[in-house]
């Protein structure tokens, strides 16, 4: 099943998206260059010239740009247009550090309602369908921006944000939502409060959902589909470079398309800044080469990944990107062992347990500081004291022999973490709330 929303550039021969692409980096190279001082700084310290970007191979000339360029010049000094012509702003939702603003022109929110109204369209989404929007609307940029891409199909649009669960739930049931857009663990919970009001997947009428705006593992959308009897797609984006709908997923679920026409994806080696070859994992660096406020050129996300052009069954062109890892800002160094929170929730996932965990980092805890919580079914919590340390043993030995890593596990009663309405805060970092 191919379903496009603009199949002539979702399907486009490489050369033909490569020249558009060349084209359109030009120009928004001169638009930052002329326009924006810290970038005309930038490209000056580099000896780069606008004239000098002529095709995507010359991309890599480029200054990158990164997050504390942007805190540098807040609130309004990186836009490209004049406030006359912006019309939205958002922020960052600040989970790491101070906030940062962004601006759109009616054009750039015209562009981003396309690249989400793709990824709705490729979930199996159109005019026929309800559309629940469960992430937050307001300064970050899920709400309204799939509420944006929802109103563009004809879609109907549940506008019910996110919080208050068991009004979530009523609203799906009683509105016959179709599709589920939120966050994934708050998929997860929203499943949760369903079966905790007694009802069962059958009650509902959703098909698909689409979920982004955190990591999230193959295990987890196994999860979420079965309890939800959905097919569970994966979105991604960041503030900086529009919001959701920079890469999108398809029926194959194998990786997310880059919206390519609009943003340029490079994957590079974080230590070095050297552009890494397709199928090497790395930092995804994004630029936008169609914005008209807030063009990033060369944005280095923190976001680990992999992207490969080799075809898809879904007949879409567009490079391929794997689900982001986590960013560099969450990977946990255990003994020396670099590990992220999503190798983590997999194990977890392959040994049946839920994905209600968190993992906490205390240089008191034990010699390697970090401690895995993570809650069992109330079944399993019946059992005596000497079977759950059985099993948290055997948790620490996957661990172990998996990730390389010797962390201290804890099993917890049911519903003793904190469930999150948005993005789940996986790591509780103690060493950081001591400073
Ligand atoms: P903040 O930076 O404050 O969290 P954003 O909402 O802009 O605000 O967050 C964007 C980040 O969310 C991305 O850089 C990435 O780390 C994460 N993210 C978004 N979508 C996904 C996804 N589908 N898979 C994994 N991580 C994602
Ligand atoms: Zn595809």
């Amino acid at each position: 099943m191919s379903n496009y929303y603009q199949r002539e550039i979702e399907t486009a021969p490489r050369e033909t998206l490569r020249a558009l692409q060349s084209e359109r980096l030009a120009q928004t190279v001169r638009r930052v260059y002329e326009r924006v001082p810290h970038y005309r700084a930038r490209m000056e310290e580099r000896g780069v010239r606008p004239e000098d970007i002529k095709s995507v191979d010359d991309l890599a000339r480029l200054p990158f740009i990164c997050k504390q360029d942007l805190r540098d010049t807040y609130p309004y000094g990186m836009f490209a247009a004049p406030l006359r012509e912006v019309v939205r702003i958002h922020a960052s939702s600040g989970t790491t550090g101070k906030q940062i603003v962004v601006g759109y022109t009616q054009k750039d929110l015209d562009i981003w309602a396309d690249c989400c109204a793709r990824a709705i369209v490729a979930a199996g989404g159109g005019a026929d369908d309800v559309l629940h929007v469960a992430y937050g609307y307001g300064l970050f940029t899920g709400g309204l921006g799939m509420d944006a891409a929802a109103l563009r199909l004809g879609a109907v649009t549940v506008p019910v944000s996110s919080g208050n669960t068991p009004r979530q739930v009523t609203i799906l049931r009683d509105f016959g939502s179709t599709i589920l857009c939120c966050t994934p663990s708050y998929a997860l919970h929203i499943a949760e409060v369903l079966k905790a009001q007694g009802c069962t997947k059958d009650d509902i009428s959703l098909k698909a959902g689409i979920f982004g705006a955190e990591p999230w593992t193959d295990g987890m959308r196994r999860e979420i589909e079965e309890q939800l009897g959905i097919r569970a797609y994966d979105i991604y984006g960041l503030t900086e470079v529009v919001g959701p709908g920079v890469a999108f997923e398809c029926g194959e679920q194998t990786g997310m398309h880059v919206n390519e026409d609009h943003f340029l994806v490079e994957v590079i080696d974080p230590e070095t800044g050297e552009v890494l070859p397709e199928g090497t994992q790395g930092e995804l660096v994004f630029s936008c080469v169609t914005k008209q406020a807030f063009p990033m050129l060369r944005y280095r996300t923190r976001d680990i990944g992999v992207i490969t052009r080799a075809p898809c069954s879904c007949g879409r062109t567009l490079v391929k990107m794997t689900k982001p890892r986590g960013r560099t800002d969450d990977m946990l160094i255990v003994r020396g062992v670099n590990v992220f929170p999503s190798q983590i929730e997999t194990v977890l996932l392959e040994h049946g347990y839920t994905a209600n965990y968190q993992i906490v980092v205390d240089r008191s805890v034990n010699l390697d500081g970090i401690e895995v919580q993570v809650e069992v079914g109330s079944g399993i919590f019946a059992d005596t004291v000497k079977a759950l340390s059985r099993k948290e043993k055997q948790l620490e030995d996957a661990l172990q022999s998996l990730l390389g890593i010797a962390a201290k596990v804890r099993l917890l009663e049911p519903n003793t973490i904190e469930r999150s309405v948005g993005k789940a805060a996986r790591v509780i970092d103690k060493r950081k709330q001591a400073d």
